[in-house]
């Protein structure tokens, strides 16, 4: 049986970031297709639209360009994330890199600069809590 890993869709070139765009990425397709891929965007499953105003974590909110809170939609998104990983027993995530969301290790500071600190985003920090390793594109 193939191994199911979770990918975030626009790693597979779904139109689903902030700014209605996707990647194309050779490591990604390369480790993928040996493999069962469950494609998860968190931000639209917990209800954000596309395209979106960009977010980024800022002292534990999730907050907009624009100064919106959007840490509820964030928190849905992961957890529908997470649900989808138990169902499917998945052991391994294949995230976006720096993303409030997906971004493992390194995310941005909050101040919409370009600027990274260390952390996770929402939805893989609760993966990892679960247990569940999270990769991002960047280190395949
Ligand atoms: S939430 Fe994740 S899957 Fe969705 S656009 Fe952002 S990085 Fe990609």
């Amino acid at each position: 049986m193939k191994e199911k890993v979770l990918v975030s869709s626009c790693l597979q070139g779904i139109e689903c970031r902030y700014n209605a765009s996707a990647y194309h990425n050779d490591k990604v397709d390369e480790y993928v297709k040996d493999k069962d891929v469950i494609l998860v965007c968190p931000e639209v499953l917990g209800g954000l639209q596309v395209p979106r105003n960009p977010c980024e974590i800022k002292v534990g909110k999730v907050i907009s360009v624009s100064g919106e809170d959007v840490s509820e939609a964030f928190q849905k998104g992961a957890e529908i994330v997470f649900k989808i990983a138990q169902e499917n027993n998945i052991k391994k995530a294949i995230l976006k890199s720096r993303s409030p969301s997906c971004g493992s290790n390194w995310i941005y500071d909050g101040t919409f600069s370009g600027k990274l600190v260390k952390g996770d985003g929402i939805c893989s920090s609760l993966l990892k809590k679960h247990g569940i390793e999270v990769i991002s594109e960047e280190d395949l």
